[in-house]
């Protein structure tokens, strides 16, 4: 059984984690492939990433990092020079905790989707209210990207919506928090259309025991999944890895 982690920020892990111990322990459980999106621009530690086999990387600007990115140059390829080609543009999108205006969120998140049409690309994008004014700027493109709604906060309804229009849902370990609302995603939402997350090293789901969240939680975000979903483990495994392939890339 195998397991890809299609989000976790492998450069961003508490101080003094070792990378090697978190990638041995999510071999381990059949973690062997994952997406480490970028936050402000290029991840970090890009040359030490890219050493672990599966290990792949996005580039992006979260919202809460516009205001940290003042010299944003919209370029055409943003990402050359970083060492990487990257398998997704994001994480980007729109936060209304965000400090940057709604507008100037709009703007930086345009250009990573009209990037990612060039470039033939997916798209993670990160949606923390004005689930709406996503829609709507993905609807008022001529083709718009294949995009990844990472860890969804929205209603079920507005998912569904997003799926209609060719999205795909991330599921996290933090959707445990709100067990009602990830069964009726589970059930109303086509399994051709769901992949599967961390998003460490936040977002731990509730059951983690360990002292912060980390790739190797993926065999338990997926048992407890499976089990929400009626299907055997290694049913639902299989499933949402060759999603996740078909996605970004095999
Ligand atoms: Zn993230």
């Amino acid at each position: 059984m195998h397991w890809f982690d299609t989000h976790c920020h492998l450069d961003r892990l508490p101080v003094g984690v070792e990378l090697s111990a978190i990638m041995a322990r999510a071999v381990a459980v059949g973690v062997n492939r994952l997406v480490v999106p970028g936050v402000a621009g290029a991840p970090a530690r890009v040359a030490e990433l890219l050493d672990f086999k599966g290990v792949e990387l996005a580039w992006g600007i979260h919202p809460e990092y516009i205001s940290e990115c003042k010299s944003i140059v919209y370029d055409s390829e943003p990402w050359a020079g970083a060492g990487y080609k990257p398998v997704a543009l994001g994480e980007c999108g729109l936060d209304r905790r965000a400090k940057c205006s709604v507008e100037e969120q709009e703007r930086v998140f345009a250009w990573h989707l009209q990037l990612a049409v060039k470039h033939n690309l997916p798209v993670i994008v990160h949606l923390v209210g004005h689930y709406q004014r996503a829609f709507d700027m993905l609807a008022a493109m001529a083709t718009p990207p294949i995009v990844v709604l990472h860890s969804w906060s929205g209603s079920v309804e507005m998912a569904k919506r997003f799926v209609a229009f060719g999205a795909v849902i991330s599921i996290s370990g933090g959707h445990f928090r709100r067990p009602e609302k990830l069964e009726r995603l589970l059930g109303e939402l086509p399994i051709s259309t769901l992949l599967l997350e961390t998003d460490a090293p936040d977002m731990a789901a509730p059951f983690w025991q360990g002292d912060y969240n980390e790739p190797a939680a993926m065999s338990a975000i997926g048992a407890a999944v499976a089990e929400k979903a009626g299907l055997a483990v290694e049913e639902l495994a299989e499933i949402l890895y060759n999603n996740s392939l078909r996605i970004f890339g095999q």
